[in-house]
């Protein structure tokens, strides 16, 4: 398997002397695996030399496919100048995030309308087909991918990406959920259970890419604003056991320099673990080669294990139960949930009307305070694990709290049957994606 690097930069393509070596290109990530399978990973600026590379040394027809992490600005903008979508007899194949009020086609036409651009998506000359995907595996070729949200500000697809026995993971934006325990051995898993996931989905990996936009010095400016400090995409790889790890989606302020002396201080740290896991950063042109092995007959996907959306998962429907007794939090959530037209908004303001309003509403999610009158959102949490109707053992809920939470109080959290949780004050863009993946999550089963 075959990774180059078409655009490393996060945010916004940052081109000029002080990023000549990494590149001032944002996401845009070439695979190519034994069997020839074609994959273009985001479709940030780095598509444009991509796209380029692709019409001079391929002769059309050629068929690729092009897997969109989510739809920020940077990791769509090159969409409209990727040329090989220009060329007739081509075939293309589109995947991203569906389930949000707008489907990837809607959303990638958005940015090819009359006041952004000259040419619509209907005139592209090849043949183009649209794929929305949720959290899952699908096949391409020989080639497995299987996709996991990560924790972003947008709805965000990381992808795993396993061809003859190798391993690429793909993880370009994503925040910490926590960044506790913070004493870590090497290779200790985070305490977050969604975090304990993430780590579970780069597990083994040969060649991890992960987001190491900020420094942990850096971070606390940055908190909700979806992306790692790359000390703990560093933790995180330690984890998994990957064997070697890109930092990815360099921050437009981080020059050359920056990056090198990050690269060689996560070295150190590495080093003094006694750990295996070779660090570099991702560079513009630099290629890396994963060994196959010979293509081994895979399980079937299960038809619940998959990551296709049909077109009735793509907008869950049900209420989501929110509980708190703060006028103003409460007016927060129905801000954020705004756009999600298509749940109903059921709120109580206490532990005991909680308990009765799951039982009548049989929510598809529960927004809970912790700090609750008469009933906290801990004792909610436990009574209704402990329900003998089996909804409440696996209804997502997502537990809110405004006080900072230490390692114990994140343990009994989850000890307390919580799917996850978000401290105050969280964006409503964080909100909004945490809700819609844990509603698509459930609704697949
Ligand atoms: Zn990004
Ligand atoms: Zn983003």
């Amino acid at each position: 398997m075959r990774v180059r690097f078409w655009g490393t930069r996060g945010s916004i393509a940052k081109p000029g002397p002080s990023t000549l070596r990494y590149g001032g290109n944002t996401s845009c990530v070439e695979v190519e695996s034994a069997d020839g399978t074609l994959l273009v990973l985001d479709c940030g600026t780095g598509v444009h030399g991509l796209g380029q590379q692709l019409v001079t040394t391929r002769k059309p027809p050629f068929k690729g496919h092009l897997l969109v992490s989510h739809y920020h600005w940077d990791h769509i903008q090159g969409f409209p100048f990727f040329t090989p979508l220009f060329i007739p007899g081509n075939e293309w194949h589109i995947y991203g995030p569906g389930g949000m009020d707008q489907q990837l086609k809607t959303i990638l036409a958005g940015q090819m309308t009359y006041s952004y651009f000259p040419i619509t998506l209907e005139e592209f000359g090849s043949s183009v087909h649209y794929h929305n995907l949720g959290e899952g595996s699908f096949d391409i070729g020989n080639v497995r991918l299987t996709t996991q949200y990560t924790n972003h500000p947008a709805l965000t697809l990381a992808f795993r990406i396993e061809a003859g026995g190798a391993v690429f993971v793909y993880v370009p934006d994503h925040e910490p959920n926590s960044l506790f325990p913070l004493d870590s051995k090497p290779g200790s898993l985070p305490l977050h259970v969604q975090d304990r996931r993430h780590v579970e989905f780069l597990k083994g990996a040969d060649f991890l890419v992960h987001d190491a936009q900020y420094t942990l010095a850096e971070y606390p400016a940055k908190v909700s604003w979806g992306h790692s400090p790359y000390e703990k995409s560093v933790e995180y790889a330690l984890a998994g056991g990957a064997k070697r790890l890109a930092f990815f989606h360099h921050d437009p302020l981080r020059t050359d320099e920056d990056v090198e002396r990050i690269v060689l201080s996560a070295r150190e740290s590495v080093r003094k673990t006694g750990c295996k896991l070779d660090v570099i950063a991702a560079e513009e042109g630099l290629e890396i080669e994963i060994p196959e092995g010979r293509a081994k007959k895979r399980a079937a996907i299960k038809a619940s294990s998959s990551a296709w959306l049909g077109d009735d998962e793509t907008k869950p429907s049900g209420t989501i139960l929110v509980v708190d007794d703060d006028p103003l939090m409460v007016r927060l959530v129905e801000k954020s949930l705004e756009a999600e037209n298509a749940m109903r908004l059921v709120t109580v303001h206490d532990g005991e009307a909680a308990l009765k309003a799951a039982m009548k509403e049989r929510p598809a999610l529960i927004i809970l305070d912790w700090g609750l009158p008469k009933l906290d959102g801990i004792e909610v949490c436990r009574t209704l694990r402990k329900d003998k109707d089996s909804l409440f053992r696996k209804i997502p809920i997502l537990m809110v709290t405004g006080k900072r939470l230490d390692e114990k109080d994140i343990q009994k959290c989850f000890d307390a049957g919580a799917s996850d949780y978000l401290t105050k004050k969280f964006s409503p863009t964080q909100l909004r994606s945490r809700v819609r993946s844990w509603l698509l999550r459930s609704a697949a089963g």
